[in-house]
């Protein structure tokens, strides 16, 4: 059955509950699509109409089993991380690394089945050609409500692939690039890219890999110091070619394969796999390379342009993935508060209760919009738009930054919800919040996405504008918000954008390029989420989303002064709709988000 909320668990009648029926419950066999009404209502929206037909089926398929199997395996490889073994039973020198069988079940899934690293290159699930970004996100989100380590694997084959076939010679693209994106097991090979290095995380001008010639190919001499998936078949990594200049324009992209034409393995070493906080499943290793053999991919010296491509790929999906973990939290949360009794009453029934739920679950809707929305300009912009690649230019690291930091809240506010059982390893809930923060690291920190909204994308390419008429567009086009709030919205997003050019204005302000960043994201989910309320409501369908709006506006762009008392009524009432079944129509939406405005 398909529900707007999300839940199916109110547990037994709490006057016959005894024992372990009093312990709230989970989403545990939950339909992660069927449960999903905001995703559904973004894919009317944004997604082409023959998309939407062909794929609704696979999509419910993946969201049944991210609520069932594919959880039940990531909990097993969550608890079962891989280990690297340095010889085999022969005492002959040759690495492998042993995943746990649920480890290969997911991958079974993720790469065979529904060919999530070949999405966007070749034909899946009966589409005739690649998929659009939003498809391939949608993959990704049902995905990851279960398994956020093995989605690396996934992205980073996907995207080193990308490279390998925009950038390769024909030789490099029919002997990997072409089997980086097979279906096949025997075929598939495994990808994976590795530019950190002990000298250089965000400063990745520092590394001091070396390149070095040999009759027609290159050496690899040095070490890379974050290598996730680092058992993969291909990588494409960054090196300095001896006499190249420091810094960034020094680097070249290389491509270097696990094994080498011969069969025999290539020269370099796994020398032992991190103990890490989260996504356990996922094999993050350091590698040493001692003269592995190396293929130059695009030009020298093009390297980081070149891998910059993947980077800001990666962080779109990480804006989609982060969704996907608040979402998961936001089930869990919800199962929960509803078969939970406290004090006489269920928890979902506590004013307090009710105010952390919605703490889960703005956020986690800020992040499906801003990131189903991203997906549509990326798909704009690949089809030649100049204005949309000057929005996705500053959305990219606005979306990532901020919703990789509220996934982190969000998980931590989730185990709160769960009381004690949140911190015990039975349930979910540690595993999120642990798996939460790998991604704030990941193809730049917050503090590098925000340095890149200020000084690149504001500073230097002056994509701040596009921005601002874009949202000033989206006001427009939303006629039936009342114009106190469209107007609202206007000035509060003239506001962010005023303020992150200050910031991008002065050197000495970059200290306050996060919170800019910050207020950009809430603007533009802001303006999203009026959008989209008012769209899906004219349309006869639920226009919540607009109340959800009215939430960001008044909690993080635009709170009443500190310790005053709000004018709030609008908001238990807005709370009493998003936190029930019943769509809230366009009207009533309307009325709550004019009323008692600040
Ligand atoms: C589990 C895991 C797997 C990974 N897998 C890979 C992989 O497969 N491939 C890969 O290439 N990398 C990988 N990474 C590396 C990751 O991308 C880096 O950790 C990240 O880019 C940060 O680099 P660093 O660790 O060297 O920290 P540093 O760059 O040393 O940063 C330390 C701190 O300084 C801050 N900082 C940096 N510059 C500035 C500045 N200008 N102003 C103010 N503060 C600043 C950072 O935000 C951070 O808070 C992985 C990391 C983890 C945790």
């Amino acid at each position: 059955m398909d529900t707007r909320i999300g839940t199916h668990v109110d547990g037994p009648d709490p006057s016959a509950r005894h024992g372990s029926d009093h312990i709230g419950g989970d989403s545990r066999d939950l339909n992660f699509f069927r449960a999903d009404a905001g995703l559904r209502d973004l894919l009317r929206l944004y997604l082409g109409a023959d998309e939407q037909r062909h794929f609704w089926p696979h999509f419910d398929r993946l969201g049944a089993l991210a609520g069932g199997d594919l959880d039940r395996w990531a909990d097993q490889a969550d608890k079962h991380p891989p280990v690297l073994h340095h010889r085999d039973r022969f005492g002959r020198d040759v690495q492998w690394i042993e995943h746990h069988p649920a480890y290969h079940e997911m991958e079974r899934i993720g790469f065979h089945e529904f060919g999530l690293h070949a999405a966007p290159h070749r034909p899946i699930l009966g589409w005739p050609t690649g998929v659009s970004p939003l498809v391939k996100f949608t993959l990704h989100y049902l995905f990851s409500q279960a398994e956020f380590g093995l989605m690396c694997p996934l992205a980073v084959t996907e995207l080193a692939a990308m490279l390998v076939l925009r950038y390769g010679s024909e030789e490099l693209r029919e002997k990997y690039g072409r089997r980086m994106i097979s279906l096949d097991p025997a075929e598939l090979m495994q990808g994976a890219q590795f530019m950190t290095e002990k000298a250089g995380g965000s400063d990745v001008g520092a590394n001091e890999l070396r390149a070095v010639p040999e009759g027609g190919h290159w050496r690899l001499q040095g070490e890379k110091w974050f290598c996730s998936n680092a058992g993969c078949d291909v990588a494409v990594l960054l090196a300095r070619i001896d006499g190249d200049p420091p810094g960034t324009a020094g680097l070249t992209a290389f491509v270097v394969p696990r094994d080498l034409d011969d069969g025999s393995r290539n020269a370099y070493r796994i020398v032992r796999l991190k103990d890490k906080l989260g996504s356990k499943s996922l094999a993050s290793g350091e590698i040493a390379y001692e003269g592995a053999l190396a293929y130059m991919l695009g030009e020298r010296r093009q390297g980081i342009k070149i891998l910059l491509d993947q980077v800001n790929m990666s962080r779109l999906s990480h804006g989609m993935r982060a969704a996907a973990t608040m979402r998961r939290a936001w089930h869990e949360s919800l199962a929960f508060a509803r078969s939970r009794t406290l004090f006489g009453k269920p928890a979902l029934r506590q004013p307090l209760m009710r105010r952390q739920l919605l703490q889960v679950l703005i956020p986690a809707e800020q992040a499906l919009s801003t990131s189903c929305y991203g997906a549509d300009v990326l798909r704009r912009s690949e089809e030649g738009s100049n204005t949309a690649a000057q929005l996705l230019r500053i959305i990219t690291p606005v979306i990532k930054m901020r919703s990789n930091r509220d996934n982190v809240q969000v998980t931590a506010k989730a185990i709160e919800v769960r009381g004690g059982n949140g911190v015990i390893e039975d349930w979910v809930n540690s595993r999120l919040l642990r798996d939460s923060f790998i991604p704030v690291l990941w193809e730049g920190t917050s503090i590098i996405n925000s340095i890149d909204v200020v000084r690149r994308a504001i500073a230097r390419s002056q994509a701040q504008g596009a921005l601002r008429a874009e949202l000033h567009r989206l006001l427009a086009e939303a006629e039936g918000v009342p114009a106190a709030y469209r107007n609202r919205l206007a000035a509060l997003s003239d506001r962010a954008v005023d303020y992150a050019e200050k910031v991008a204005a002065h050197p000495d302000s970059e200290k306050h390029a996060r919170l800019a960043t910050s207020a950009l994201y809430h603007a533009l989910s802001a303006v999203l989420l009026a959008w989209e309320g008012d769209r899906l409501g004219r349309d006869g369908g639920d226009a919540r989303r607009l109340l959800m709006s009215r939430f960001v506006v008044e909690h993080r762009l635009d709170p009443p002064p500190a310790l005053s008392m709000p004018t709030d009524a609008w908001e238990d009432e807005a709370g009493e709709w998003l936190l029930g079944e019943a769509p809230v129509p366009l009207a009533r939406a309307a009325d709550l988000v004019a009323s008692g405005a600040n």
